[in-house]
């Protein structure tokens, strides 16, 4: 392959259904549908940080955009638009080929068009843009939640952090459980059908990114809430409660990200409405706690455990930063 611009072509240019104008000028034209805001997100995976510079380039091509769909999802929106901003410290044609197939198999999945982007030569770095539309005012925000509304994630949760620790040598677990749960961190679902569903019905939503008590933490900060959560039911897999009592493994399931599953909060007289989507996109929805009007002398999260004990403080997710 020549040049920049016949990789591009190659392993990227593909027919993109939903937009006036691809890949190949100088911006990319897009139609938006009447009456719709436009929702717009940036993600950005650094190798080493983010995913094993080693890992499947099939599954980095996967999760690079999963990642983003899941922002989509925890909006409400209908994901229709992405760009991929790309810095490759070589041109591998077997890693580009994996990484652009695992790319595609998700877009053409969830139904996005890649739009456009930028190549360019580096350390191992990929950033992807998404735009969906959603009905004016019917966005799914963090902002909404109310006194009295369930505290509902989708699952099983933990899987993701299960397989990181496995891989990292931290937890010895058998080959067929890994295989179980590696999808979960490689090859996540973003829950698009679900954010659509809620519209109309949660009063507030995000995707599980760094974990629930630092993401639902952020829901209620900007709604100016609390919430009471009983950890007995929290969603997890068959793997995941093996391991979780044989390593005492359980704040995990609060603590730890990469779930990508989405925590929302809804209204209670909306419970049989909810759990009737759960059943119908075969999703293990679960309603775990409440929310309730926030008290300065109360934790922001309150977890109780089996003997509805208060839980001690579990540590606060992922932060980059601290
Ligand atoms: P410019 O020099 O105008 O920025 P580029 O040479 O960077 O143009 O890109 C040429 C075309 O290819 C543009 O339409 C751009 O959006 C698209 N493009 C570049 N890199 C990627 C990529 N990794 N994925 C998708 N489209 C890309
Ligand atoms: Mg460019």
């Amino acid at each position: 392959m020549s040049s920049e611009f016949d990789l591009i072509e190659h392993y990227f240019k593909r027919p993109a259904p939903q937009t006036a104008l691809g890949i190949g000028d100088d911006a990319a034209l897009i139609q938006l549908t009447q009456g719709h805001q436009l929702a717009v997100s940036t993600d950005m995976l650094v190798a080493g940080t983010h995913f094993f510079a080693d890992a499947p380039p099939y599954a980095i091509g996967w999760k690079a955009l999963a990642v983003n769909l899941s922002d989509m999802a925890a909006m409400g929106a209908k994901p229709k638009w992405v760009t991929l901003a790309l810095a490759l410290p070589e041109a591998n044609h077997g890693w580009l080929t994996e990484f652009s197939r695992g790319f595609f198999d998700c877009a053409a999945q969830f139904q996005v068009d890649l739009i456009g982007g930028d190549t360019t030569k580096g350390p191992l770095n990929i950033c992807v843009q998404i735009m969906g539309e959603v009905p004016a005012q019917q966005a799914l925000r963090r902002d909404g939640a109310q006194d009295g509304d369930e505290v509902w994630v989708s699952g099983p949760l933990g899987d993701a952090a299960l397989a990181l620790a496995a891989m990292q040598n931290r937890l010895q677990i058998a080959p067929a459980d890994l295989a179980l749960c590696r999808p979960a961190l490689e090859t996540p679902q973003p829950r698009v059908a679900l954010g659509l569903a809620l519209r109309g019905l949660a009063t507030s939503a995000i995707d599980l990114s760094d974990g629930l008590l630092a993401d639902l933490g952020h829901l209620l900060n900007a709604s100016h809430r609390q919430a009471t959560l009983y950890y007995p039911r929290i969603p997890i897999s068959a793997v995941f409660d093996h391991y979780r009592q044989k390593n005492g493994i359980d704040q995990w399931l609060i603590t730890s990200g990469d779930d990508y599953e989405l925590c929302f909060t809804a209204p209670a007289h909306y419970h049989q409405q909810i759990a009737a989507i759960g059943q119908s996109l075969q999703l293990n929805l679960s309603a775990i706690g409440l929310v309730h009007a926030a008290n300065p002398q109360n934790a922001l999260i309150t977890v109780y455990d089996h003997a509805h004990q208060i839980m001690p403080q579990m540590g606060a997710g992922y932060d980059h930063f601290a």
